[in-house]
């Protein structure tokens, strides 16, 4: 089922990620820069994630022993530090995730942004960030670039595969952690007029359901599972509880490996340097001029 499976520490059949991307309160202040500060619904929706639903998520990760990945607008960073430091010491990797949940295809100078973000990395989780997402998923060149540029070692918004595979520019690569919407919470939990985004709210089961027929298929070929979730959505009470439950289940009775996305980033890189792994590679840009607008001018 998947041509080039990864060989996993220990024998484990399935890498497993639940990665939570902690925007909190961002998304209303880049969506209605005006008057967000007094739209207080959306703010307190957005606050549930570092003052709630992290430290419930912390909480179930100590007791079954995971560390996992969280990404985080560097805003958030500045404006949440109890939920970094609390982050950091239950042993977890905070990744890159844009200043403002900018998205990357619209805001201009993206390196100010870029960097900004980095800046508040240094300055609240003791160093630069391994890895990368961008908000939105909506990454670009330029950050790619900026990516390589900056020594990253992965990125995680792009979907050309189920498992890890290389991405390389002139410059020099980096590992990409494929996403894709059928492992991301918004689809089955976000309801949000303010940003657009109005979806019928499924109850916790039958939005869950899909996450576990992901994670199923993935198990069954030995590859990767990884789910895109927000602490406001999936760390509320009734979902939480459900995703406990499967992780318990799934650590007593399969064969996986929970781990952050460094450390498979290491992983990976041990195969490779070992030579007992060659990785698919995406060369980019995949273009260098706009496809549609030549077809036009034709
Ligand atoms: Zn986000």
């Amino acid at each position: 089922m998947i041509k080039n499976p990864i060989p996993w520490p220990n024998g484990a059949r399935c890498a497993c990620v639940i990665s939570f991307d902690m925007d909190a309160d961002s998304l209303i202040h880049i969506a209605k820069p005006d008057d967000s500060h007094d739209r207080l619904y959306p703010i307190s929706m957005g606050r549930y994630g570092p003052t709630v639903a992290v430290p419930r998520i912390l909480d179930t990760y100590r007791r079954l022993g995971i560390e996992q990945s969280f990404f985080l607008p560097g805003w958030c960073i500045e404006t949440y530090p109890d939920a970094v430091e609390a982050i950091l010491k239950g042993g977890h990797e905070i990744g890159h995730h844009g200043y403002l949940h900018e998205d990357p295809i619209d805001a201009p100078d993206q390196r100010m942004w870029f960097e900004k973000a980095l800046d508040a990395h240094r300055r609240y989780c003791g160093g630069t960030p391994a890895g990368y997402r961008a908000p939105v998923y909506n990454i670009n060149q330029e950050v790619v670039d900026l990516l390589v540029e900056h020594g990253f070692r992965y990125d995680s918004s792009m979907m050309a595969d189920d498992i890890p595979y290389r991405l390389e520019t002139a410059k020099g690569g980096l590992w990409e952690m494929p996403v894709h919407w059928g492992t991301d919470d918004w689809p089955p939990f976000a309801h949000y007029a303010e940003i657009g985004y109005m979806m019928p709210v499924q109850s916790p089961s039958a939005g869950l359901a899909g996450f576990w027929e992901e994670f199923d298929a993935a198990y069954d070929a030995g590859g990767f599972f990884m789910l895109i979730v927000h602490p406001f959505l999936t760390g509320r009470l009734a979902r939480w509880r459900q995703v406990e439950e499967w992780l318990e289940e799934t650590l007593n009775t399969k064969d996986v490996w929970f781990a952050r996305l460094d450390q498979i980033a290491d992983h990976l890189d041990q195969l490779v340097s070992k030579g007992d792994y060659t990785p698919r590679q995406d060369h980019l840009p995949y273009y260098t001029s706009p496809i549609g607008g030549s077809l036009k001018q034709r």
